[in-house]
């Protein structure tokens, strides 16, 4: 790519609120990240899922070897169909037979890659380098888009991955929060807690770079408002995006052996489905909703039994909401509005003043 040219949305520009508020008018319930994509890009854009062969430093043994408690043993090969075929190609391979393959599935014009597997981040910074560089070098990519745990990344590589977004390049840093409370990150085995994310996604702010928290939502160790108090969280650290799931239990994890002996019970859809709703109407109405359920690398998923592709989920939240008459941030509300600051005083009664 010759510098200075812009490939995607130079991420410095950001969040394009008024995008967002004219998908409002136009009567979207929610920001769907792939509608929002395609108006600012003025293309459809596509991810292009690969493998660099990263591990995770909660698997290794650097943090923990046992993983968070969801995380199977076969999440270590890359579950997407699509993607099999490529896995023992080099970088620049798998680009571009995704590329190809993705385009003549009618995917889209111009591709992020997204780096899935493991902790995207976790090499030393001239691997690093090496890789991203090769990732990028295809003349239909306009970026990357890195899943990785808020706690491994370092100041240098989001200086080198701030170098691209001032080449023009569109980054994203996809970062595997799932909770917000500590107690779940604990019990789930996490081993980073929210300051992380929020010293992540502030150094990603100051170079561009986009960021993206998975979410789980329907954690066993949570309560319904602690789940709200997650979107209020998300909204007020400026994340740009999320991604949504409902807990899976896959096979071979610990979460299944919790399962068999009667220790979880799994969400039913509709369970999910209002807990989604509920989820949307407290997050800011500028989040880009970029998943809202999963439906992919579902190979060995014990349960919950219920479909849970996007398809199938999405227009159920939707349905709720329309009933509700509500949408995204129908109820992000942060503490009293400045109309609000009328002290109750005696022989007065709330009603009198609000
Ligand atoms: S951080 Fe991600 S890759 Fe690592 S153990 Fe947890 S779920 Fe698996």
């Amino acid at each position: 790519m010759l510098r200075g040219e812009v490939k995607g949305i130079p991420t410095e520009r950001r969040i394009d609120k008024r995008v967002m508020d004219q998908m409002y008018e136009e009567g979207f319930l929610y920001m769907k990240y792939g509608a929002y994509a395609r108006r600012t890009h003025g293309c459809k854009i596509f991810k292009v899922p690969m493998n660099a062969g990263f591990t995770c430093p909660n698997w290794d043994g650097r943090l923990s070897s046992d993983g968070c408690i969801y995380c199977p043993d076969f999440a270590r090969q890359f579950t997407y169909e699509s993607f099999r075929r490529v896995i023992t190609k080099d970088i620049r391979e798998q680009v571009e037979d995704q590329i190809d393959y993705y385009k003549r599935k009618g995917a889209g014009e111009k591709a992020l890659v997204y780096i899935a597997f493991g902790t995207n981040t976790y090499k030393p910074l001239n691997e690093l380098k090496r890789i991203y560089d090769a990732t990028l070098d295809h003349p239909d990519v306009i970026g990357l888009t890195i899943g990785t745990r808020p706690d491994c990344v370092p100041r240098e590589v989001l200086d080198l991955l701030g170098s691209y977004v001032n080449e023009g390049y569109e980054i994203w840093l996809e970062l595997g929060q799932q909770s917000v409370h500590y107690h779940t990150e604990e019990r789930t085995n996490r081993q980073h807690g929210l300051a992380e994310c929020i010293r992540t996604i502030k150094e990603c702010h100051k170079r561009g770079i986009l960021s993206l928290v998975f979410l789980i939502l329907g954690l066993p160790y949570e309560t319904p408002s602690e789940m709200i108090e997650t979107a209020r969280v998300i909204s007020e650290i400026k994340a740009d995006a999320v991604k949504i799931y409902p807990l899976l239990v896959m096979k071979g994890t610990r979460l299944a052996r919790e399962y068999e002996t009667g220790g979880y019970r799994p969400i039913s859809m509709t369970e999910y489905a209002s807990l989604v709703a509920d989820f949307l109407e407290h997050l800011s109405p500028y989040v880009l909703i970029q998943r809202i359920s999963k439906d992919c690398g579902l190979d060995g998923k014990v349960v919950p039994e219920w479909d849970t592709h996007r398809f199938i989920v999405g227009p159920r939240v939707e349905k709720i909401l329309m009933i509700r008459g509500t949408k995204q941030g129908a109820k992000y509300k942060m503490g009293l509005d400045v109309e609000e600051l009328k002290p109750i005083s005696a022989g007065v009664t709330a009603s009198d003043v609000l």
